[in-house]
């Protein structure tokens, strides 16, 4: 399996991976032609793509969703609920390319897709985790609100976990967004702290984990050093050594292989 995180962060997020041979790419928050740079930067053609799996309606993760599909002739997979609020945003999507989401399902029958639900403030809020037929699992979610226990069943035995982790508490009070945004950021509904992800993934770990990525780290409540240390400081509590990698706004993660 190949991954590399294309860019991650309140401007935009699209994951791609490339699972028991079969191209994919995880929501599309970027506009089509920075999309296309990044698939550049990571020798990606994108003709190639077989799928886009959408997380939610939120523009950081649409943007360009509607324009690849058109340009590329790309399947999309959406649950309705944020169809519905996107369908504007999105414009028209072929026929054939608008794949609803209702329960777990194969693409090109390497890759079983099984899609659950995690608290945000969209309309419908789905993670993803992907398993293929070569064994090799990943499991993406960039926005979720609190960590529940009936979530932690999909990141059994995953390689690679693509995970949050937005802000910093303390960065979070003293920056100076509104205190609903705050509130927002903070609420069972928003997103992941620091201290939320690295508990999440101390928890989460088993001896078959490779990869941990840390994504949508905020511009103006967090830092890329400040999300990761967090996490190594964690993980070293519990004596886990492990690869972990901040995904970037502005520029792709390297390709990763495994
Ligand atoms: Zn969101
Ligand atoms: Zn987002």
């Amino acid at each position: 399996m190949k991954i590399s995180i294309l860019g991650s962060g309140s401007e935009g997020n699209a994951t791609y991976i490339d699972l028991a041979g079969v191209p994919i790419l995880v929501d599309a928050g970027f506009s089509g032609k920075t999309l296309m740079e990044r698939f550049l930067q990571i020798e990606v053609v994108p003709s190639c793509l077989k799928a886009l799996l959408v997380t939610h309606e939120h523009v950081d993760h649409i943007k360009g969703v509607g324009i690849i599909s058109r340009k590329l002739n790309l399947p999309i997979y959406i649950t309705p609920e944020s169809y519905r609020v996107a369908q504007r945003q999105l414009g028209k999507i072929a026929e054939g390319n608008l794949r609803f989401i209702s329960g777990d399902f194969w693409i090109d029958g390497k890759v079983h897709v099984i899609p659950f639900d995690v608290n945000h403030d969209a309309a419908r809020t789905v993670g993803f985790r992907l398993e293929g037929v070569n064994g090799k699992t990943v499991v993406v979610t960039t926005d979720v609100g609190s960590v529940t226990t009936d979530i932690a069943p999909f990141f059994r035995n995953a390689d690679v976990i693509v995970l949050e982790s937005n802000y910093d508490f303390g960065m979070l009070q003293a920056c100076d967004y509104p205190y609903a945004l705050k509130q927002r950021i903070n609420s069972s509904h928003g997103h992941l702290s620091n201290e939320d992800s690295c508990r999440m993934i101390g928890e989460f770990y088993h001896s078959n984990l490779k990869k941990v990525y840390l994504a949508h780290v905020s511009k103006n409540s967090n830092t890329y050093e400040m999300a990761l240390n967090t996490t190594l400081q964690e993980l070293n509590a519990r004596c886990i050594s492990l690869d972990v990698e901040v995904a970037y706004q502005h520029h792709p993660t390297p390709m990763f292989e495994l």
